[in-house]
């Protein structure tokens, strides 16, 4: 826990575990209610603090964190790792991400422009001059999820700071560790004290009195749909930023090559365990292409090396709680029952799941129509691009989806017609690279992250007129 740019040890310690093995990964000091107000007093004063910072002095900090993170990058991918239960690969190519991330939020901090208002046009602006500016939001709480615990924690404290807002960073409480570094990073790297404030420990425990504290203007929160939707509830008049779950689709046409890109489909549903906001989960596939597609998934699915994270060879990586397998477990069972055909994997070790292709399934199967959140593919096939473009659409989420198409007419009638916040046309729709606009429409959120927007989200437009004869 830091508070006020303070570690702050304490008797009572949250203990990370390794879902491979459930061997401790590490421990930190547990927040309580009362540690909710003394980070909003901190935070209070790193207003202040940050309000005599430059623009330059704030990219600058931002700067110097991208620098220590990337020196930092094993020590950081082994504890992502090992609380986590990514691969180790997976968790270096997280850290290198979130270099960019403080980069491009360094960037960011040079560009909050304004602009004039040609006040004069309206029939009583007469000598009147107006402009506005963006000013920071106030206190930003960042609420993250366990899945990319450094990366996604800086997409919001990254983009707050780099506005001139102090945070306080709530991370999940299975990755508390890699929380508490990244805040200690910050202060390693000339953060004014004061706004950085990291409360590890749980969520439904200090989550109201967070959230419905009067002196955080902003939460931003990454996680699961219906704490997303208990947070909103809660929050009052604050401003929320909600990136939530999704049950996110790819479409091989008609006219694509399954050869071509079913490499990348195994990626977009194995990796990480199938455990990222957008990991392919429904693959809707045209049906004079479905049985060479089903076959060639299999074989890359079995191809897939699953086990220990830490080990360098291992592709797939533990489900991050035994819970979570049996729940998967019941889905696949539940959709079986209802005649799909498990054509490979699903085999059990501990947390570790073997990656499985499902054939088949009901359109209102839970496979379908909930976010899976791991190893799994679920292959059905469609008759034309109507009845694809409503099997995409057909979900209470919509974050981002993936089309396979050379045709160009059929590939931008995808992109109108699919209700997401990103259609990207022959890629899986895991692709993100960190500037890019990225948020969801319906259950899948409220906003935008990617540096430049975020900061539009945590900053206010300050209007000033001026009369001046
Ligand atoms: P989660 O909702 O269980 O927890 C997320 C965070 O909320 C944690 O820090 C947790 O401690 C906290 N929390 C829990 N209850 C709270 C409460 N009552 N008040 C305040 N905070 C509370 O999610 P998770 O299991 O850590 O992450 C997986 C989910 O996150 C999936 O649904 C996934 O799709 C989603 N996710 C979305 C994105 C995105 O960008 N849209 C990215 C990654 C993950």
């Amino acid at each position: 826990m830091i508070i006020a740019g303070k570690t702050i040890e304490s008797t009572d310690r949250v203990v990370t575990r390794n879902p491979y093995d459930n061997s401790a990964a590490g421990d930190v000091s547990r927040a309580s209610e009362p540690d909710v107000a003394k980070a909003v007093e901190a935070a209070r004063t790193g207003l202040t603090e940050l309000s005599h910072q430059t623009a330059y002095d704030r990219s600058k900090t931002l700067l110097n964190l991208a620098g220590i993170l990337s020196q930092r990058t094993e020590q950081f991918a082994r504890t992502i790792a090992s609380e986590m239960g990514k691969t180790i690969r997976e968790a270096r190519a997280e850290v290198s991400r979130a270099v960019e991330t403080a980069t491009w939020s360094a960037e960011e901090a040079k560009r909050l422009y304004g602009s004039t208002v040609p006040m004069d046009a309206a029939p009583t602006g007469k000598g009147k001059t107006g402009l506005f500016m963006r000013v920071p939001v106030g206190i930003v709480a960042a609420i993250s999820p366990f899945n990319f615990p450094l990366n996604l924690s800086l997409h919001k404290i990254g983009p707050a700071y780099a506005a001139g807002n102090p945070f306080i960073l709530k991370p999940a409480e299975s990755t508390s560790m890699t929380g508490e570094m990244l805040g200690q990073a910050f202060i390693d790297a000339g953060a004014v004290p004061h706004a950085v404030n990291v409360l590890t420990g749980s969520g439904s425990k200090l989550g109201l009195k967070l959230v419905t504290h009067p002196d955080v203007r902003l939460i931003t929160f990454t996680g699961s749909r219906d704490v997303g939707e208990w947070i909103t509830r809660n929050a009052g008049l604050k401003k929320v930023v909600m990136e939530l779950g999704s049950n996110s689709a790819v479409v091989i046409a008609r006219d694509a090559v399954p050869e071509d890109m079913v490499k990348r489909v195994a990626l977009g549903g194995y990796s990480q365990a199938g455990q990222v906001c957008i990991s392919v989960q429904r693959v809707y596939v045209h049906e004079t292409l479905f049985d060479r597609f089903v076959d060639l998934l299999a074989q890359q699915a079995r191809a897939l090396k699953s086990g220990n994270q830490l080990d360098e060879s291992t592709d797939v990586g533990p489900v991050v709680s035994r819970g979570d397998v049996d729940r998967i477990k019941s889905w696949i069972d539940e959709a079986v029952a209802h005649g799909a055909r498990r054509v490979c994997g699903g085999d059990i070790d501990g947390n570790v799941m073997t990656p499985v292709v499902l054939a088949g399934a009901r359109e209102t199967d839970r496979v379908i129509q909930d976010e899976l959140f791991g190893p799994v593919l679920v292959v059905n096939k469609f008759r034309d691009d109507d009845q694809a473009i409503a099997m995409v659409n057909n979900s209470r989420y919509g974050l981002q989806a993936g089309v396979y198409t050379n045709d160009l007419n059929r590939a931008w009638r995808y992109a109108r017609e699919i209700h997401a916040g990103g259609v990207l046309i022959n890629e899986i729709p895991n692709f993100r690279v960190d500037l890019m606009p990225y948020g969801g429409v319906k259950e899948s959120g409220i906003g935008r992250e990617g540096p430049r927007f975020a900061v539009e989200e945590m900053t206010e437009i300050k209007l000033v007129v001026f009369h001046l004869g």
